[in-house]
């Protein structure tokens, strides 16, 4: 049997991880993998997660199982987190999930239960991961244009162009924030188009949130969600907690399915329910669980917002000097479009030679299509970058 398979491709950005480990150089940058570092380059327990922790330590009596689709209290704070009331409750279904990418495989899986001739509809470019999974569950793919490289913006008259020949019952995948790999995001005004075109379309979106607070703050970037689960019949919604939360290695996340009345949410539930049984049966409980405690507790919700927008206004203020220090070095405002990104990344629009030499003459890792990690700098390595950047020619 094993003769039979074939070598899989490596994965990039973990590829990447391993070079810099192997470069001995000190002053070196790793702008690579897609997690959030803060100042001293770690990746530390927020401290609302660590005094949930302690408690959940002192007060669980049990590990037993909990449901095929998680424990209704976390759905219940997660929904609350990321739809506010935008949402008849009576027509979501929702399960606990193995992290964002999970959510995002059990919702591609009842797509081809539901319409396995549906295809996926995913931006240009996207999360590299999306592409895979829609393949490998057995649905068709197609790109719809979406980063404008000139200007690293979003090229919206080309979204429409394209969401315009979207299929009934195609599926178009959307980053609700934060939009990896370019940190270009649309405006209220545009998801608001993007709802009407994918409801005249008789296309159901999927929304990919795996960032919510890392942007312009915790309800903004749930605005274009909220928009759509208010406005379009059907949604599905893929949420992660791993980055808001800090709690990667945990896989905690959410899919919610918009349904258009109780009777189809019922059904949906079901169906999704099952999916979690025959992929992993029960999903995991303790990233979950610390989430609810975080969520509906005064105390820790407040500590968990400071620190949350602590992270985000960190982000925020080295994309700004990193904008200042390329506008110092190469006299222009070409690279104004990093202090207008928002996340965790930028794609800063170089070719895979210059990246090649960022990382060979420069010690700077990056993804080959110079996308970088924005929390992988600190202070003192912002101008060693743009001295690299602007030495390179980018
Ligand atoms: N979607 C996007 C756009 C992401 O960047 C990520 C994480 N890199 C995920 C989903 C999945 O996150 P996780 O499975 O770790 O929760």
């Amino acid at each position: 049997m094993f003769e039979n398979l074939t070598v899989q491709p490596e994965d990039q950005i973990l590829k990447l991880t391993g070079m810099f480990r192997a470069d001995p150089r000190t002053d070196k940058i790793d702008l690579g993998v897609g997690v959030y570092r803060n100042a001293a380059g770690q990746t530390p327990v927020m401290r609302a997660i660590k005094k949930a922790e302690q408690q959940l330590w002192n007060s669980e009596t049990t590990k037993a199982y909990t449901a095929l689709a998680g424990d209704p209290a976390f759905h219940q704070a997660i929904t609350d987190l990321l739809l506010g009331d935008a949402a008849d409750p009576s027509r979501l279904a929702a399960v606990a999930s193995v992290g964002g990418t999970g959510a995002l495989r059990i919702a591609m899986e009842l797509v081809r239960l539901a319409n396995p001739q549906a295809t996926v509809w995913v931006p240009s470019p996207t999360w590299p991961n999306h592409l895979p999974i829609a393949r490998h569950v057995g649905l068709k793919l197609a790109e719809y244009r979406y980063f404008d490289s000139e200007t690293g913006g979003v090229d919206f008259g080309a979204m429409m162009q394209d969401l315009g020949r979207v299929a009934p019952g195609d599926i178009v995948l959307l980053h609700g924030c934060c939009h990896n790999p370019t940190g270009a995001n649309l405006t209220l005004p545009e998801w608001d188009s993007v709802a009407e075109i994918v409801t005249r379309q008789a296309a159901i979106p999927l929304i990919d949130i795996a960032y919510q607070g890392f942007g312009d703050g915790l309800q903004a970037d749930a605005a274009g969600t909220r928009l759509i689960a208010s406005r379009c019949p059907e949604a599905l919604i893929a949420s992660s907690c791993s980055k808001n939360f800090g709690i990667y290695r945990e896989r905690t996340g959410l899919l919610l399915a918009v349904t258009p009345n109780t009777a189809m949410r019922d059904i949906a539930q079901g169906n999704m329910a099952t999916l979690n049984r025959v992929n992993f049966s029960f999903p995991p409980d303790h990233g979950a669980r610390l989430v609810t405690m975080v969520l509906t507790d005064p105390a820790l919700r407040a500590e968990w917002t400071a620190e949350l927008e602590e992270v985000r206004l960190s982000m925020l203020s080295l994309r700004e000097s990193l904008a200042d220090a390329l506008r110092a070095r190469t006299g222009s405002d070409r690279f104004g479009f990093l202090a207008q990104h928002r996340g965790m990344f930028s794609r800063l629009g170089a070719t895979s030679e210059q990246v090649e030499t960022l990382r060979e003459k420069h010690g700077v890792y990056m993804v080959g299509d110079s996308r970088i990690n924005i929390a992988g700098l600190n202070a003192s390595s912002v101008p060693v970058l743009a001295d690299a950047i602007a030495a390179t020619g980018i």
